[in-house]
């Protein structure tokens, strides 16, 4: 009985599992064959080529009725494996302006001998799909593609042109990044009211419960500075009272006790007020007097133990790397650090150096900023023509998911897009486990459900938006 039980349990498991395979509607399955190609298409910058990534993608929406005039391949000279593509489906109406749907292509490197499957192969495995990119950003990237696709195969005639951007660089600082490129130099090509971009999402706890949903509008700028201070140095048996190691080290010692005031824009406050509601006890009160009184340091003291709604909060810095010295036996004649600060919208990295040139208070340790130096983001606003809909579309796909705008204290492509004064935000719909979801690191995975849905429900919305007037 037990061990009959325990068979047609297992063969029920078994039999549900290939169904769950078989089910997929044809749509979701030509998406599968899309995302599996995208993936598989290694695109670090060490080895691999969005530029490909991008001609295969172009392929399959001139396959789907794209004209070769509705798509642009681009790429330098210089960098000719760094390309990207721009996809263009007219709109009807004279009055309303574009939509842009941007995601990067590019990858962070990930070598084979460390993963315990092939990063560059696809492979669904207990409910999620394991690669290099399934996540971050390749699974919005297939999503716009296929949405683009089926806009066009369906005959969506849009009030709206809906744009896609498919661009690299996003992940190694340094490279040549797509989205800056074309902000900079087609910036008709992607000209649009508002873009649609990765940094939003949807959040599971560990029993795969989704908690809640959540947009990107808005994002801080990262900037590093060089603290350096110089010294004549001679013989170590001869130590003198100044010393350039000991300048350095005090004036990072004051940059880490140093706080930057609170600051909050009309993502931050929301998400505090929100976050506030649905957390309750000692931190949705403190959160609540923090709103009502940034210089209430109890209440920030409370707040601030959460690393992330302290970096929310204000500007941070931290010091990053460590260098001085020449030799074990000298007085050394150069220390150098570097910090790195992640800047709130609004304020300039200029403000940032100034600040910190206050708090050292030291002439003899300069402050530099290191290339690349950054634009001022500037914050989206919290839109209700972007907002809205998405949180009304989400109340129908994911019924009683609170949404939550959320500024991201990591960095996308965004900030490049307001070169060509498009605001960005970052879409909800996917969900993650934070934990484990190897963005970044190991045995990337998205869970398959999440990724389904997801595509779904950013589908409906990007059509919803394109028919806005
Ligand atoms: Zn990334």
């Amino acid at each position: 009985m037990r061990v009959s039980k325990l068979i047609a349990a297992t063969v029920l498991a078994a039999l549900s599992s290939t169904s769950m395979a078989q089910t997929l509607r044809p749509d979701q399955a030509a998406f599968r064959e899309l995302y599996k190609e995208l993936v598989e298409t290694n695109t670090t910058q060490s080895e691999g080529s969005c530029t490909l990534a991008s001609e295969r993608m172009a392929a399959r929406l001139k396959a789907a009725g794209f004209a070769d005039s509705d798509i642009t391949l681009f790429a330098t000279p210089e960098k000719p494996k760094d390309g990207g593509l721009v996809a263009v489906l007219k709109g009807t109406s004279k009055t309303a302006k574009p939509i842009l749907l941007l995601a990067h292509i590019d990858v962070v490197e990930a070598r084979r001998a460390d993963w315990v499957r092939d990063p560059f192969t696809l492979i669904e495995e207990g409910g999620y799909f394991y690669a290099r990119g399934a996540a971050d950003d390749k699974s919005q990237a297939a999503i716009w593609t296929d949405a683009m696709i089926r806009f066009k195969k369906e005959g969506f005639k849009p009030k709206r042109t809906v744009k896609l951007a498919l661009t690299c660089g996003e992940e190694s600082v340094g490279a040549f990044n797509g989205a800056e490129w074309l902000a900079i130099n087609k910036p008709d090509l992607i000209a649009a009211e508002f873009a649609l971009n990765e940094g939003g999402g949807g959040r599971l706890d560990t029993s795969g419960k989704k908690v809640s949903l959540s947009m990107q509008v808005g994002e801080k700028t990262v900037q590093n500075y060089l603290l350096e201070t110089t010294n004549p140095g001679g013989h170590s048996s001869v130590p003198r009272p100044d010393n350039a190691i000991y300048s350095l080290t005090a004036a990072v010692t004051k940059v880490g006790q140093y706080e930057f005031p609170i600051q909050f824009s009309d993502t931050t406050r929301t998400f505090f007020k929100r976050t506030a509601e649905l957390t309750g006890g000692e931190m949705g009160k403190a959160l609540t007097a923090v709103l009502a009184n940034p210089d209430d340091k109890a209440a920030d003291a409370i707040v601030s133990k959460d690393a992330s709604f302290h970096s929310m909060l204000r500007t941070t810095c931290v010091a990053t790397m460590l260098d001085a010295g020449h030799a074990m036996n000298a007085l050394p004649q150069r220390a150098r650090a570097v910090v790195n600060c992640r800047v709130f919208p609004g304020v300039s990295v200029d403000t940032v150096k100034a600040e910190l040139d206050r708090i050292i208070g030291d002439p003899s340790v300069s402050v530099t900023k290191i290339e690349p130096i950054r634009p001022m983001a500037v914050p989206p606003p919290l839109s209700p023509k972007v907002f809205g809909p998405a949180e009304k579309l989400a109340a129908k796909h994911f019924p009683g998911v609170p949404m939550i705008p959320v500024m991201s204290t990591g960095g996308t492509d965004a900030p490049y897009l307001s070169l060509a004064g498009i605001p960005t935000y970052g879409m909800p719909g996917i969900f993650q486990q934070l934990e484990g979801s190897g963005v970044h690191g190991l045995n990337e995975r998205i869970s398959v459900k999440s990724l389904y849905e997801g595509r779904d429900y950013l589908f409906a919305l990007a059509k919803i938006y394109a028919n806005q007037d």
